[in-house]
């Protein structure tokens, strides 16, 4: 009996030796992921948004031409390190324990790359990670610490921290190249994130860039001036306003006043202070470019809706100047893959952890689940398979990336994670039972721009928001007022939809296991959490 026993091992493993020797690298793709931080899809030329003719992204487009390009791609909480975690883990933010930005990843939890590691395939991170905890299920691994900077950045490694010189972009583009060139192990299929900062806050452009885009004025998006008077409260009471928010030096290269003190300033210091790190020449490049542009706007003493509009330009050109340094590095990296035969069995796929305010309703930042910071840009090349040039209209989410990498690789995917692999879109099917509905839950708050916890559902028409501690709702009909300046809640005509999609919104909480408190708060909560604003 024991003989046997011992056999029917051994015949298992020579057999079971042979399948994995025979599926690998031939068989089973390459998947490069590039993702970046905070790049609307608006901001994208593929995507045809109202940015368009800036078109500040001629090679993701060209991926786009070569790929597909999901339309209806969402993430479930707009925030950049839970959106990471839910990427990783093919679960919800409830879930996976990111919940918010002030969290640590547990990184002892299941993920998809310790899952492809035992698929046999190499994984490989390079750039942003934004989780705290140090990355697991990586074979290869450079990370930024937290927000990271764009000029020299500090960097990570398994032996320690270390400065790189140049612009953050361009090197972690390098170190993937690298990695791909001399790090990785040829015979096996490879997944590299290739994770970006830009075009995150505060917008720091490299040096070749800092003057693109000063011969022309960016197109305002039509929301600019959005009074927010048929929103529920919470719109009213945020802080991620262009015109009363944006700082004039922090976020928007003013030359600072000796007694400018950083500290008196919201949120991440880091994009201040990078200045700092800048060797002479680059101080010297920023001085020159910025320098006459900051004269001018101190002489034209701006108010009012000018001050405004001066404001979103000077946004727009910086945060889509470092969305050229990135287009131009997805260029560098297609051509890598060319010039070394890899494209023709690598997957690429660009995406970003969220979308983007880039004026919208006044806005910048994310949080919100109205559309602008809702969508994530997807896009996926994968030759032979994906269509060039196909449009999908099916509702994804990041939700569903883990279960698509694993299911691209071979592997198994787990039943507790709660998503759905994205493979047979990207075959050109369109499966029956595929979602109607995506779940979206949103918790960071009181914090940094003061947008209220809210959950809601969105369909392929409508949208329900539940502001549950205010005990506020809105709800929109996408066809008939994409930009949401409408909010339909108290329609007697939407009634039907509206206690149909609460329904649905209630099945969905507990389809993905979110038993939160969505109770409302107190009077005197809401009076005191308002009061607590301008959030430091
Ligand atoms: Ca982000």
């Amino acid at each position: 009996m024991k003989r046997r026993n011992f056999t029917w091992v051994l015949l298992s493993a020579l057999f079971l030796g042979s399948m994995s020797l025979t599926a690998s690298a031939a068989d089973r793709p390459n998947i490069l992921f590039i993702f970046t931080d905070d790049h609307a899809p608006h901001a994208i030329g593929a995507y045809d948004g109202w940015l368009k003719d800036v078109n500040p992204t001629p090679e993701i487009d060209k991926l786009a031409a070569e790929g597909m390009l999901f339309q209806n791609s969402f993430c479930t909480n707009s925030i950049c390190g839970p959106s990471r975690a839910v990427i990783l883990t093919g679960k919800h933010s409830h879930l996976n324990g990111f919940m918010h930005n002030g969290n640590s990843f547990d990184s002892s939890q299941q993920t998809f790359p310790k899952l492809l590691q035992k698929a046999g395939y190499q994984t490989g991170i390079v750039g942003k990670w934004h989780l705290k905890s140090q990355p697991t299920g990586f074979d290869f691994w450079t990370v930024l610490p937290g927000q990271g900077s764009y000029y020299n950045p500090m960097m990570i490694t398994p032996e320690g921290r270390k400065r790189f010189p140049g612009y953050c972009t361009d090197i972690v583009t390098d170190m993937a190249i690298d990695w791909l060139e001399e790090g990785r192990d040829p015979d096996k299929p490879f997944i590299l994130m290739c994770q970006h900062k830009a075009p995150h806050r505060t917008w720091m452009p490299a040096p070749r860039h800092l003057t693109l885009y000063d011969d022309m004025t960016m197109p305002e998006p039509k929301t600019l001036f959005d009074d927010y008077a048929d929103n529920a409260s919470p719109a009213r009471y945020q802080e991620l306003e262009i015109d009363r928010h944006m700082g004039l030096v922090y976020d928007l290269k003013m030359t600072p006043a000796e007694d400018f003190d950083a500290s008196k300033v919201p949120g991440d210091k880091s994009g201040f202070k990078n200045l700092d790190d800048m060797t002479p020449e680059q101080r010297a490049e920023w001085d020159a470019a910025y320098g006459p542009k900051n004269e001018a706007f101190l002489k034209a003493n701006l108010k009012g809706k000018d001050l405004v509009r001066w404001k979103y330009q000077r946004y727009a050109k910086d945060y889509l100047r470092c969305v050229k340094g990135v287009d131009e590095n997805v260029g560098r990296l297609m051509a890598y893959l060319k010039e070394t035969g890899l494209d023709k069995n690598t997957i690429v796929i660009y995406s970003s952890d969220q979308g983007f305010y880039i004026g919208d309703h006044g806005w910048y930042d994310k949080r919100w689940m109205y559309e602008e910071s809702l969508k994530m840009p997807l896009i996926v090349k994968w030759p032979g398979v994906t269509k060039p040039g196909s449009v999908n209209q099916e509702l994804v989410q990041n939700l569903d990336y883990a279960e698509t990498f694993l299911d691209i690789a071979g592997a198994e995917i787990p039943s507790d994670m709660q998503g759905r692999s994205l493979v047979p879109l990207l075959k050109g099917k369109h499966p029956k039972n595929w979602r109607t509905a995506i779940y979206y839950h949103y918790y960071e708050y009181p914090s940094v721009h003061m947008v209220a916890q809210h959950n809601g559902i969105r369909t392929d028409r409508y949208k329900l928001i539940n502001f549950y501690q205010f005990g506020e709702w809105e709800f929109y009909d996408l066809k008939v007022d994409p930009d949401e300046l409408t909010n339909e809640y108290n329609n007697p005509e939407y009634a039907d939809i509206v206690a149909d999609l609460k329904e649905q919104l209630k099945s969905l909480e507990e389809k993905y296991k979110d038993d939160s408190d969505l109770s409302e708060k107190s009077e005197q909560w809401k009076k005191e959490v308002r009061a607590s604003g301008d959030y430091h």
